[in-house]
Order: C-alpha cells, then structure tokens, then sequence
C-alpha cells in the first residue's frame, strides 16, 4: 500500500479555533499511526483577507498543542504559477471556458430564477462563445456531461451522491486573475500527492465538484473523511456565545495542551469507554472507523475535569515551568519566593487550572499576608493569643520542618493547648495564608520554610489586638 498523507490546511483568516484544531488532530494522528505524513499547508489565496498575524497564531497553537508537521507549511501564495499553469491546461482543452457575464447580469438572471421558482444558478451563457472580447472575465470550468451524478464513498459518512443538476459551471478564476479555493485545493492535495483529505463537513458540498476537478486534470482522486462539526449545549454551531473557541485562549486560560487535545478526540471518537489518553494512548489507538457521525457537543466542565485530572499527575517541574508567567502576570517576583517546584506540589490536588494554580500560589510570594475578614474575625482574635504563642515556641524549636518534626510538634501543641488539630490548624492556616481555604497546612509550612513562617505566625500575633 502506498504512504498515507494527510494534510491540514487552515485559512489565516483568524485564530486556530477549536473544530480546527480538532481536524488538524485527526490527521496528525492518523499519519502518525501509519507512519505516514502530516503535512500543513497554508491556504492563502485569499490576499485580503489573510494575514501573517492569523498565520503566527496558528502555528503557534499547533506548536503548543504538540502536531508537529512532516511537511511544510506550504504557502498556497508561493503557487499562483502553478495554478495559472492549471487553469491553462483546462482552457487548452475545452475544460474550462471564459465567461464575460458581467455582475449585474447575473444577479438579474438569479433574481429571474428565484421568481420563477427554479434554482438560481449559472445558465451557460459563455459557455460555447469563441470570441474573446477585451473585458474582464473569470474562467468557469464546464460541468461534464458525461454522467448524471458524483459519489464517493466518505471514510467516515459512507458512501455520499451529489446529481450534477445540483451544480453549475464553478468560477475557478476570478476577474483579477487569482484561482479560487475549490480549485487550488484540487491542484494542490493532488501535487503534494495527498491521499485521504480529512476535514470538517462543512466542506462535503465542495468535494463533487472537487472529484470532477481531479478527474478533469488527469489526477487521481484521494480518499475523503468529512469530520462532523462542534456544536454548543444549545446544538448551534459551535461560536464565541459558547465561550473562548480560540485555541489559544484555552492556553491562556490555563489549559494545558494535553488537556485539550484528550477533550478535542473525545468530541466525534471513542475507544470503549476510556477518557484518559495521551498523545502515545492515541497514536495507537486512533482509527477513523471510531469517529462517530454525528456532531460532538462541546462541554467546557468536561475539558475542566480533565485540565484538572493533567494537573493533579504532572510533572511538577513541567507545571512549575508553566506557572511561571502566570504568576509573573500577577506581578509576583518569582525569584524571591519559594521554591516554584514545592509550590506547585503543594497546589496540584486543587488546582483545575493554571490559573487557579497561580492564585492559590499567591499567598507564598508576599511579604506581609493580607488577612480575608471574614477569615480574620473569626480565627484572629486576641483570645487565640495563648495558642499562638504556644504554636510561635514549640514551631521555632522545632528543628527541621519534615513531615515527621511537623507532627511531633502539632502533637506538643495539641497537648498544651488541649485544643483538637482542626482548632490549631485552622487559625495558623490564616495566619500564614491570609485565608480558610489552601494546601494542607504541613504542606504550607514546608513550602514557606521556617524563618517565613515563623514572621508570619508573629506578624499575625501582632495583628491580634487590632
Ligand atoms: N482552507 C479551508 C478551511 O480553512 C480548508 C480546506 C480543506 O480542508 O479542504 O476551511
């Protein structure tokens, strides 16, 4: 059998966003399990309306999602010649036609269509005409007459017929000379030799008139898998009204990649009833005989549970890397607090996002703790003054903040104070904290250190008579 190679070709006309991320998905792990090739390629004809900002923003969301290309990016702008090259072929060989019809006539005839009840579409005029006026044309390629309808079997959708009355002769050239997306997609899936072409449905009304286009040009036609689309809650298409569709604001939102790519295979492809995949989980198990054929609902509570599932099992170095800007972006110098990698430990069982990693990580940067007031009323008072100080002596004798010195100490605190651990921990925990809610409180003190903990456990005694 010969190589599979699959393509992602997005339009820099924006962000990444998550249905393209998805089919990009698809690709890069089918070519990786059948040791094919993935290759990007950049569908910019569109000059307008492409920008070199939508194409930076793509790769960088590829590049943080892990799909890595084989080949490429391969800018459609770098092929007009071959394109033009292409549409000559088909006017050379009575394939395709000029067609002179000016705008207005042709909304005319498509209004006299719409009264009339018929179809609106391209009614041939040009078609047989063999002068060559000197007035802008476009080139339409002639709907061959040779049979009645086009099928072809989806990989994923079976098989699928489109009756040729259903189409017209397609404009392949525009009046200012630049090809159109249905014709360079031909010209280039068949030159850079792509055998299966997954993409969204979005695109299946295109792919008859793509096949008459292979055939047209003496290419052979590759495999087609039409991806069903992303739907919100509400079964809309999947918009900004949902929330961030952008890949990239998933990153920014503190996501981890892993995360949304384990949520964006889930979206239209099972295995059993497992949820839980890595990258090398999908390489191996990844078939397209496995994505459904229906649309995926995009559920944010699901791709949360599983950023927080990613957390709580990575490596704390990684994370430790990853939580740095974000407590960067909270103008928190990270050099003067703890050690990044024991922080983010101490915070990997409670944290569903970055983000809420760095918050919850705040409290060890400062100097001087801010107290919450509901927090600070009820467990800062100067009735606790005894305690404090009990808690201030025997933690400054205590000589190394190991888990097992910990206890031993909370166990000599508990029995002079006579108080219960949670009576102890929990006005300590606001002490060092600011809060009611954090780490476990020996997690804390070891994360904090000594010397900071015991400022602040005396810094929280001055506070008492407030
Ligand atoms: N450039 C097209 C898009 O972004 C995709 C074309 C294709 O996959 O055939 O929708």
């Amino acid at each position: 059998m010969s190589e599979l190679r699959v393509r992602f070709a997005p339009s820099p006309t924006g962000y990444l966003h998550i249905g393209g991320a998805r089919t990009a998905l698809f690709n890069y792990l089918l070519a990786k399990k059948e040791t094919g090739k993935f290759i990007l390629r950049i569908e910019d004809t569109d000059v307008a309306r492409s920008t070199q900002e939508s194409v930076d923003a793509i790769l960088d969301a590829m590049t943080w999602l892990g799909f890595s290309c084989d080949e490429g990016p391969v800018y459609q702008s770098e092929r007009f010649d071959l394109y033009r090259q292409k549409v000559q072929q088909l006017l050379d060989e009575g394939k395709a036609y000029r067609c002179y019809c000016t705008a207005e006539e042709l909304d005319a005839k498509r209004e006299k269509a719409k009264e009339e009840g018929r179809k609106p579409k391209y009614d041939g005029t040009c078609r047989n005409r063999n002068d060559q006026p000197d007035a802008p044309f476009v080139v339409r390629f002639k709907l061959p007459a040779d049979r009645e309808e086009t099928t072809f079997v989806d990989r994923i959708k079976g098989s699928i017929s489109f009756r040729h009355e259903e189409l017209d002769d397609l404009i392949i050239q525009r009046t200012d000379g630049t090809p159109t997306y249905n014709f360079v997609v031909v010209v280039d899936d068949a030159e850079m030799g792509i055998s299966l072409v997954i993409r969204g449905d979005d695109h299946i009304n295109n792919t008859p008139r793509q096949i008459l286009l292979y055939e047209a040009l003496g290419y052979s036609v590759p495999e087609f898998a039409h991806v069903p689309m992303i739907l919100g809650s509400d079964k809309k298409r999947l918009s900004k009204r949902h929330g961030a569709t952008s890949v990239m604001a998933y990153q920014e939102m503190g996501y981890l990649p892993e995360a949304l790519v384990n949520y964006l295979v889930r979206l239209g492809w099972s295995s059993g009833d497992e949820e839980i995949f890595s990258m090398a989980d999908l390489i191996e198990k990844f078939s397209l005989e496995n994505v459904g054929r229906s649309a995926g609902v995009f559920n944010p509570e699901k791709l949360l549970w599983l950023n927080s599932h990613y957390i709580k099992t990575g490596d704390p170095q990684r994370l430790a890397d990853l939580l740095k800007p974000f407590l960067q972006q909270k103008g928190i110098v990270v050099e003067n607090g703890p050690d990044l990698v024991a922080v983010v430990k101490s915070l990997q069982e409670r944290s569903a996002t970055m983000i809420e990693m760095a918050n919850g990580a705040a409290f060890y940067f400062v100097d001087q703790v801010e107290y919450d007031e509901k927090a600070k009323n009820k467990f800062l008072q100067s009735e606790q003054k005894d305690m404090f100080e009990v808690i201030l002596k025997k933690l400054g004798t205590c000589a190394l903040f190991t888990e097992e010195q910990l206890e031993s100490s909370f166990a000599e605190i508990m029995q002079v104070t006579e108080l219960k651990f949670g009576k102890v921990a929990q006005p300590l925990r606001v002490a060092l904290t600011g809060g009611t809610a954090s780490p476990s409180i020996y997690d804390v003190l070891q994360v904090l250190g000594k010397k900071v903990s015991l400022k602040r456990i005396e810094q929280a005694i001055e506070s008492l008579d407030d």
